[in-house]
């Protein structure tokens, strides 16, 4: 793989390099990539592996190479503190809660003392705290070289060092962003390399269409709303009525959330807005908070030139009355497949986000790849679906890519036990998630826990959770239960590692990024294949758009989705020579239907049983 990526970054062409867990593939692009010297931009798909790579992969391979490149990090904006809004926030002292108080005592002092400003440095404050929107900045609320602040801005500074460095890691957040802006505006975020290396990029195209979309939410007013006040009331307290125009524009915003439940819209769903916009009212809702958005704007206009800060507010406005326009109207809607855009809502338990996402990013890429005279290495354990990259390389646009794969060195057939039960749970019974319980606790239960067990649902979660429970109580058997939703992500994965015996319920989506090596993790049991849901508006109108084009969606789009979260989730097991595990999947369409070898095909060359006896005695010879 290093040869490849040397020759790949000798001739300016690009790679895609599928190499399976253990294969050392971090190593086997930084390696050539440092003797070929140049400037070098690294994006993880991750914070955490970017952070894994500026603080120890890049370090060890430098000092074993005797190179010293200058190196950086550099992440999105929000990921620092803003030294003029945190001061803007002591000033005004109006904080909700006792602990956004306490929050913001520890980032003054943070702010202080850190040399760099990354939040991610400040254990104290949890990632998300309420706090962190009014003392970190975005493109909007920025003052730039009229800030006060400007040459001692965490931002700033950490771009100049990013533009300075040989080497500098992002993430792919910040990458997507970088290309956005270079479509849009001929500006650029990042420095020009020489190469760039795409670690965990599976991942791209998702993130991709976030950022080559448009968007708005309900939160943006609600901080837009919170500034407007603050800096109203500092700098022109004479100069508008701000408590009635903010708390107008707030009420506008419950009504437009409430419009949305009362189109049927439940809280967490993902929905197209041609449904939800089917009668008038959700339009309404939108024309009449853009309404309020524009009494508040001309009262800014109004008290234009008596502060810096609120003059920014103005264009900050006029783009947010840019992006609510698309939305007063009903769409049409394109159920032929003929749009490459698509509109669609998702709510959380308040709030409510308005996306515009293009359906394919590929033009964007095939451009920026043509523009430009670098390297690309893409790099994954899972790039493929039955060997084949080209699914992955259409999405991107690069259909004529070298593409090569190096397989995981681990022996799969005696590490690993593929266990399909016999017989399967019937995913139509109404009591699936009890039954999914029932056949895994054995195999649980004989692993002394050390199990994750990954639902398709969120309700899924609930029902196996507290069947496995019910079960431990019933063989007096009580292992520690983490289910979703009692923790964040992180504490759950700590208390996993920590506790050594834990059994973990959790959404499928739960597996992405996890690292747990070792013994903690010895059972992975999943519920159904992880199809993304046929009726999630991005799906079904991905799908009508492939089908418009002549083409098999499922082979082309929802198999190889399925199967790299499935290659992901799997890779989790067996992370070294000496790691055993059960990989237990409860659908039994992985063997009665046509696409179900194809599957199996693109898992390791995992051992496979039916049989309970065996999949306990493997898991239970590696049980303490
Ligand atoms: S330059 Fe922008 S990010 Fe930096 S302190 Fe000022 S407002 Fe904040």
């Amino acid at each position: 793989m290093a040869l490849a990526v040397f020759e790949a970054i000798v001739r300016r062409t690009t790679l895609a390099a599928e190499a399976g867990t253990g294969t050392g593939k971090t190593l086997a692009y930084l390696v050539p990539a440092l003797l070929a010297g140049g400037k070098l931009l690294i994006s993880a798909g991750t914070k955490t592996l970017q952070d894994q790579i500026f603080e120890k992969d890049l370090p060890a391979v430098c000092a074993a190479l005797g190179v010293a490149p200058d190196v950086a990090i550099l992440k999105g904006r929000q990921n620092y503190v803003c030294r003029l809004r945190l001061d803007r926030t002591v000033d005004a002292g109006m904080l909700g809660s006792l602990e956004e108080v306490r929050a913001l005592q520890h980032i003054v002092r943070f702010a202080r003392l850190s040399p760099g400003g990354d939040r991610a440095e400040l254990a104290e404050v949890p990632e998300g705290s309420s706090i962190w929107p009014a003392v970190t900045s975005t493109r909007d609320n920025c003052l730039g070289a009229e800030c006060e602040h400007f040459e001692n801005c965490f931002v700033v500074r950490a771009r100049r060092r990013a533009l300075a460095a040989d080497i500098v890691v992002v993430n792919h957040h910040l990458l997507m962003a970088d290309m956005a802006l270079r479509e849009e505006t001929d500006s650029e975020l990042l420095p020009n390399a020489d190469v760039v290396i795409v670690d965990e990029a599976h991942h791209l195209t998702r993130i991709a269409a976030d950022f080559f979309g448009q968007g708005w939410s309900l939160q943006q007013f609600a901080e837009l709303g919170a500034d407007v006040l603050r800096v109203g009331m500092q700098a022109a307290r004479d100069g508008a009525a701000w408590p009635d125009l903010v708390r107008a524009m707030d009420t506008a915003g419950r009504e437009v959330r409430l419009c949305l439940s009362q189109s049927g819209v439940a809280q967490r769903a993902r929905v197209a807005y041609d449904r939800v916009a089917r009668d008038a009212a959700v339009p309404g809702s939108v024309a009449a908070l853009d309404a309020a958005l524009a009494a508040l704007q001309a009262a800014v206009v109004q008290n234009q030139g008596r502060d810096a800060e609120l003059d920014l507010l103005a264009p900050r406005m006029v783009r947010l009355r840019d992006l609510l326009a698309p939305w007063h109207q009903r769409p049409a809607a394109a159920v032929d497949g003929s749009a490459d855009v698509v509109q669609w809502v998702s709510t959380t338990a308040h709030g409510a986000q308005f996306h515009s996402t293009p359906l394919s990013c590929a033009d964007a890429f095939a451009r920026a790849r043509d523009e430009r005279e670098q390297a690309w290495i893409l790099t994954s354990a899972t790039l493929t679906t039955q060997q084949r990259f080209e699914p992955f390389l259409l999405d991107l646009g690069l259909p004529g890519a070298t593409a090569v794969r190096w397989e995981s060195p681990f022996d799969y057939a005696r590490q690993a036990l593929l266990y399909l039960p016999s017989p399967m749970p019937n995913p139509q019974a109404e009591d699936f998630g009890e039954l999914v319980a029932e056949a895994a606790w054995p195999v649980v239960q004989a692993s002394r826990g050390r199990a994750f067990v990954l639902c398709s649902t969120l309700r899924a979660v609930g029902r196996v959770a507290q069947r496995l429970r019910e079960l431990m109580e019933a063989s007096h058997d009580p292992l520690p239960l983490l289910v979703q939703g009692d923790a964040n992500r992180r504490t759950m994965l700590e208390e996993f590692r920590r506790l050594g015996n834990a059994v973990l319920v959790g959404s499928v989506s739960f597996w992405e990024g996890i690292d747990v090596r070792g013994d903690a993790l010895s059972v992975v049991v999943i519920d159904k294949l992880p199809f993304a849901p046929p009726d999630d508006p991005l799906v079904a109108a991905r799908i009508r758009q492939l089908q418009s084009q002549g083409r098999n969606a499922f082979r082309d789009y929802q198999l190889p989705h399925a199967v790299t979260l499935l290659r992901q989730g799997v890779g989790r097991l067996i992370r070294g020579d000496a790691d055993r595990g059960v990989l237990m999947i409860l659908d039994e369409r992985l063997l009665s239907r046509s696409y179900g070898s194809a599957i199996l095909a693109s898992l390791p060359p995992f051992a496979r049983t039916r049989s309970q006896d065996q999949a306990r005695a493997f898991v239970a010879a590696g049980a303490r």
